[in-house]
């Protein structure tokens, strides 16, 4: 529906407008990816394995409240259009120049998609190294991700600062300080500020094989359930006598892409639940978090001061 609304009303120039605005903000975003230390991995790694970016208001797609989201059935990083939209209203209130504009909000969202990135890169890495797809949240994948998001933030600001400062400094910036003094820090304040931001993902490392288990058969179940609602929906629709009124429910269905998600969404938990059932696999998956936070903090972490 909100797409049909957004169509209406895009006049022919305003959509010409909105197209080149994504392309010049594509094109920035993968030009500030190649200018970072910290990102020449994250873009290596998206040409490498053709994964794209899209900029989505589907909530299908990515949660109303998130910023970006990585989707390894898709192999498509979304981000907001929301948060997009509110930085170029923002921009435009403050006078910024329009061809201004793509480039600062690349470089805005830049610790967002090395954030997203490093998703994509951590489930790839444990595909090949233990053999089988991890596809679902995790407290250590979204710590992984976050080291990403401020060692990016960090860079971004040292080689544009005055994105950061005075005019440009934007409401969409808010969380940005706040990450940036737990990192500085040390990666426990890190942990500590991000832990709160996803109350309902399970860590690998802190769970046993029977609690975690129990998360991924709740989750399971969950997706029963909605696909189930979604089935009935469909067959519902099927028996309407009104053709206008039939026609109208199913467009509205298709629309919100429900029947797909939930059949995609279903299977990838029924197979999670197939490999996590292996308490072998589950101690692989251990054992590869560990390590990789223990060399990140190795790696990556401040000298305190
Ligand atoms: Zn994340």
């Amino acid at each position: 529906m909100r797409a049909l609304v957004l169509i209406l009303a895009l006049t022919p120039a305003r959509a010409q407008e909105e197209a080149s605005f994504r392309k010049a903000f594509y094109r920035e975003c993968v030009s500030a990816l190649g200018q970072l230390d910290s990102t020449k991995e994250h873009l290596s790694f998206v040409l490498k394995h053709g994964i794209d970016l899209q900029i989505s208001t589907s909530t299908a797609k990515i949660p109303a409240q998130a910023v970006g989201l990585y989707r390894d059935a898709d192999k498509k990083m979304y981000i907001n259009e929301d948060i997009l939209d509110k930085g170029r209203r923002e921009l435009y209130y403050r006078s910024v120049e329009d061809a201004e504009v793509p480039k600062i909000l690349a470089w805005k969202l830049l610790p967002t998609l090395g954030h997203e990135i490093r998703h994509a890169i951590t489930h790839e890495k444990i595909r090949r190294q233990l053999g089988f797809s991890f596809d679902m949240p995790s407290l250590e994948d979204e710590m992984i991700s976050f080291v990403d998001t401020v060692r990016v933030l960090e860079e971004a600001i040292q080689k544009n600062p005055d994105f950061w400062l005075g005019r440009l400094s934007l409401r969409i910036d808010g969380s940005d300080s706040a990450l940036l003094g737990a990192w500085k820090k040390n990666p426990t304040a890190l942990k500590q500020l991000v832990e709160p931001l996803y109350p309902i993902t399970p860590s690998v490392l802190d769970l046993t094989h029977a609690e975690f288990l129990a998360r991924v058969d709740a989750s399971v179940k969950e997706r029963r359930e909605t696909r189930a609602m979604v089935v009935k929906a469909q067959k519902l629709i099927t028996e309407l006598k009104d053709p206008a009124a039939r026609a109208r429910e199913q467009r509205l269905l298709d629309d919100s892409e429900a029947d797909q998600t939930s059949r995609v969404d279903l299977e990838r938990f029924e197979r999670l639940r197939g490999v996590m059932g292996d308490p072998a696999n589950y101690a692989k998956l251990k054992k590869f978090f560990k390590s990789q936070i223990q060399a990140l903090i190795r790696k990556t972490a401040p000298v305190p001061q």
